[in-house]
């Protein structure tokens, strides 16, 4: 029996999750279909995937918070972001999760960092943060603006705004989980704030993949080790690929060199 995959979003047009999904399948000769779809309405979002009879899901900006609203029941991390980025459909319910945050874990785990500061305060920090936090490092959060930081602030992060900031204690691992460095030249906070974190720092990582942003292009300046966000794509993607085939008993780390594959 052929099977039905898909991600939703707005935009979508762009997303790599059809390419590493629908190759995975053709290479392991697995029936079934990963598609695309976009969604103007996220309440939309429970009708259309029972309506195309999934049997799984992707979900993605700016409809994560939609999927955990909507799905019958959250599971794992999920629970604490209050996001999900994977739907799975079992025995006729739909059970919500967030590889975001594992697949976040997965890139970084084998540096050993004891302390992490995370600039930007958006959707992808709280799966960033609250992964950190699940394995023990000490994590601090810097935003350009309060509102988004009250979610911080009120599971015990040490938060601050990007104008009050000054450097005071080190960091072995600095992420950007802003979209400056996107569509544009800019940092995610000031030079010199990043400057002085850089010097005591260790790994420089960049959720945004496919380029070399000004925040990485400053970290190699200061020869960190850095990763942009290619690595956790996949990871997400291959750890979502072993939700949606269970009985497969597939490894997530050989889903996810299958996938690298692909996407070279
Ligand atoms: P959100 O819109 O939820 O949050 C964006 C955050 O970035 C906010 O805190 C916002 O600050 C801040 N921000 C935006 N522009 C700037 C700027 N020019 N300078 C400083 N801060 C800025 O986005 P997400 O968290 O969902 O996604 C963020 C990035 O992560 C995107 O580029 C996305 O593509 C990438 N991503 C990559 C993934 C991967 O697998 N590699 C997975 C998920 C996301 P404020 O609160 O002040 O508005």
């Amino acid at each position: 029996m052929l099977r039905f995959f898909a991600v939703y979003g707005n935009p979508i047009a762009h997303s790599l999750s059809p390419l590493l999904h629908n190759a995975t399948y053709a290479h392991l000769g697995i029936g079934a279909y990963y598609g695309r779809i976009l969604l103007t309405d996220g309440k939309s979002l429970k009708e259309s995937f029972l309506s195309h009879h999934l049997s799984g899901a992707n979900i993605t900006i700016p409809f994560k918070e939609y999927a955990y609203d909507l799905c019958d029941e959250v599971c794992g991390i999920a629970k604490e972001i209050g996001a999900c980025n994977t739907w799975v459909s079992v025995d006729d319910t739909i059970k919500g999760y967030n590889t975001d945050a594992e697949g976040f874990y997965e890139c970084i785990k084998d540096y050993g960092v004891k302390s992490a500061l995370i600039i930007g305060a958006g959707g992808s920090a709280k799966a960033v943060a609250l992964i950190l936090k699940a394995h023990n490092i000490a994590t601090t959060l810097l935003n350009r603006s309060k509102t988004k930081l009250e979610f911080f602030t009120q599971r015990g992060f040490n938060c601050f705004l990007s104008d009050e900031f000054s450097v005071e204690g080190s960091y072995d691992l600095v992420i950007n989980t802003t979209s400056a460095g996107l569509n544009d030249n800019l940092l995610p906070c000031s030079e010199e704030i990043l400057r002085d974190i850089f010097n005591q720092a260790s790994y420089a990582f960049d959720l945004i993949y496919g380029k070399v942003t000004p925040f990485l292009s400053l970290a190699k300046d200061y020869h960190l080790t850095c990763s942009d966000g290619r690595d956790m794509l996949i990871y997400q993607a291959a750890l979502a690929f072993k939700l949606f085939l269970p009985s497969l008993h597939l490894q997530a780390q050989d889903i996810a060199s299958l996938m690298r594959r692909v996407l070279l």
